[in-house]
This record gives structure tokens, sequence and C-alpha cells, in this order.
């Protein structure tokens, strides 16, 4: 059996959109697409010479060239989409035919699965994580009902920071071969001491890792976010995917971002993160309102306070926002503070001694 007989079939018959930009080829004089033959008005951005008045590249190569040397993987293993957010959405509607096929997910986890689910009309399978937060791999499969075609694992996961071991991801995998996708979110992976799953793909051709520039990269407001997966997977998403959907702009900054200066300067940050999140671990750790800090491979913390509510209304009062996620399962209590700059941590704590502790 192929993982493409998991597809929907009625994605697997449609004929695809063929945009303009994909016929254009080395066209000097190009009538083909609507397109306004001059450039826009206004001051444009840094777009290197790459008019705007013209769609772009629906996958550009040099850009994807950067990411797979990046991953460590081969291109045509790569779909650049908006966001890793896109990727999740067009795997619920390639693969979950609406009131037949589900998801699974552990939560609390990441919210854009469940709602993808929801959007396409997939049912949705949960296996909650365990009493530390760690994903149950045997409760998991015991759980999955063949309705499930897309297994969802977040690592590090959003919003507990907890990581998954790539033996537990390759023994899920492995037992649902044949039967469901396993797609593994590493959009904070750079911030574990973590191997990404991406090495597995050789031998799970059900297998699909997300991988995003919007954390580590310092780039959300490009949305550049990639699945790493089999290539004939790739092909399937190309086919349902709106005909242009990175703008050039976005395109571009990626570019800017992705070399060897960028690599190097992401990397010291990347430490600096890590370091700011131990030192907030511990100082956190020690007020007496926190009852508890959740170990985290992430860019954030997720601490539960005696009073959350008063914390969140007191750090709201002094200019600071945090995420409250007592809304998620067994979160009840916490919130999730993301690691800023030093200053911007210390300013937390500043206001939690002051404010809060002293109250
Ligand atoms: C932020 C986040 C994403 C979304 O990333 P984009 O690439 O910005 O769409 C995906 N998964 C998880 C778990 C996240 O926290």
């Amino acid at each position: 059996m192929s993982v493409l007989d998991l597809v929907r079939p009625e994605i697997l018959a449609l004929q695809p959109y063929s945009s303009a930009r994909a016929e254009a080829g080395q066209a000097m004089v190009m009538l083909n697409a609507n397109e306004a033959p001059w450039p826009p008005p206004g001051v444009q951005p840094e777009t290197r010479g790459i008019p705007l008045n013209r769609y772009p590249d629906p996958q550009p190569r040099d850009l994807i060239a950067r990411l797979a040397a990046l991953y460590a993987v081969d291109p045509a293993r790569i779909l650049v989409g908006r966001g890793s957010d896109e990727a999740i959405d067009l795997l619920v509607r390639a693969f979950c035919r609406p009131g037949v096929d589900a998801i699974a997910l552990s939560p609390p986890t990441f919210g854009m699965y469940a709602v993808c689910a929801a959007t396409q009309g997939a049912a949705r399978i949960e296996i909650p994580l365990g009493a530390d937060f760690s994903i149950d791999a045997k409760a998991l499969l015991d759980g999955l009902e063949r309705s499930v075609k897309i297994v969802f694992l977040c690592s590090p996961n959003n919003p507990t920071g907890g990581e998954i071991g790539l033996a537990v991801i390759e023994r899920i995998t492995h037992a649902l071969r044949d039967r469901a996708l396993v797609i593994v979110d590493e959009a904070y992976i750079e911030f574990a001491d973590l191997p990404s799953a991406s090495s597995l793909l050789d031998a799970h051709e059900n297998l699909g890792i997300l991988r995003t520039l919007s954390k580590a990269w310092a780039l959300a407001g490009a949305r550049i976010g990639c699945l790493i997966a089999r290539a004939e997977v790739v092909s399937v998403l190309r086919r349902i995917m709106p005909p242009y959907p990175l703008p050039t702009p976005s395109v571009m900054a990626a570019m800017a971002a992705l070399t060897a200066e960028g690599m190097d300067l992401t990397r010291r940050r990347i430490a600096l993160v890590i370091a700011e999140r131990e030192r907030m671990a511990i100082e956190l750790a020690r007020l007496p309102g926190v009852l508890e800090v959740l170990p985290s491979s992430a860019n954030f913390l997720c601490v539960r306070f005696a009073d959350a509510a008063l914390v969140y209304r007191e750090l709201v009062a002094n200019g600071v926002i945090v995420r409250d996620v007592g809304r998620y399962p067994r979160l009840a209590g916490f919130l999730r503070i993301s690691i800023g700059t030093r200053e911007e941590n210390s300013r937390l704590l500043e206001v939690l001694i002051r404010r809060v502790v002293s109250a």
C-alpha cells in the first residue's frame, strides 16, 4: 500500500488549476495573466528586482533550495506555504473526507489542528497527554479508531513545552503505516535539544514534519512555513493549494534571512532564548504565587499561578501581555509566558515581584 491510498479519492481525481505563471517560461512579453504592465504606485518593499506587478512563483526554487539545505532534506520533499498553518489545513483537506474521516490529537495542544478539522467536517479523536504532560504512545495507539487519517504530534508541544522523543515518534508512525499519516509539528524544535523527525522520512512514507520561520527565525510577519514529506504527498497538496500562495516580499524576506550570516545570528539568538528560558524558569519558580513551572523545550514557559487571573490583570495593567491558557484542558490556572529580550523578561519579573507578591 502507498501513502496515496490514504488521500481522498476526489482529490486524486481532480484536475488542478494551471496557473499562468507556471506556463510562462522565459517569455519577454507577458500578456497571459492579466497583470498590470507597470510597477505599483508608492514606495515598495525591497524585492531585489522582482517586480510586484507580476504574480509570484508558486513554489520559488531558490527559497526551497535554501530550506532544503537548512533542514537537510531533498527539495522535492518540501512544500512551502503561508506559515505551517497552511500546511495543516491542506493536509486535513486532502486526507479527511467530511463526515467520514477523523484526525487525532493529544490535548492540551496547538489549537489549529482542531480548527482545520472542524472546518473540513472531520471528526476529532482526543487522546490526552499523560499525567506529566508527556505523550502516551500506548493510549494513543489503543485509542485510535479506523476513521483517523492524520495524527498530529506537536514536539515541543504548544502550550506545555514538552517534547516527544524520536523513538516514540517512530513507534507511532510504524504502528500506523497503511492506516494514517503522522504529522510532527516542529515549530519550536530549534529551542530543543532534539533531532528533527525528518531523519525518519526515508523509512516511513506516512510521516510528515512541519517547520516554520515564524519562531526561531523571527519571521512571523512573513508567513513562511513548510511541510516536509514524501514527494508524492507534496504533489497531492500542490494540487489543492491556491495558485500563488507566497507573496514576493515574504519570499524576499525569507531569502534575506536564510544566509550564512542569518544562520549565525539565529544560532546566537536561539542560545540567548534558551539561557533566558532557564533563568526565567528558576526565577519564576522562586516566587511565592507560582505553583508550578512546566519543563520547556520551546521559547515559552507554561506556569501555574495560585491566582492566574490576578497575575494576568496586574501584568496587563503594567503593559505586559502573556497568554492565558486556562481554557485548555488541565491547564486551569496556567499562563504561557513567551521568552522575550533579557530586559523584557526582567520587566515581567519586576511586575510580579512588586505587584502580585506584595498583594
Ligand atoms: C506558531 C505555531 C505554528 C504556526 O506557525 P506558522 O508557520 O506561523 O503558521 C504551528 N504549530 C505550532 C505548534 C505553533 O505554535
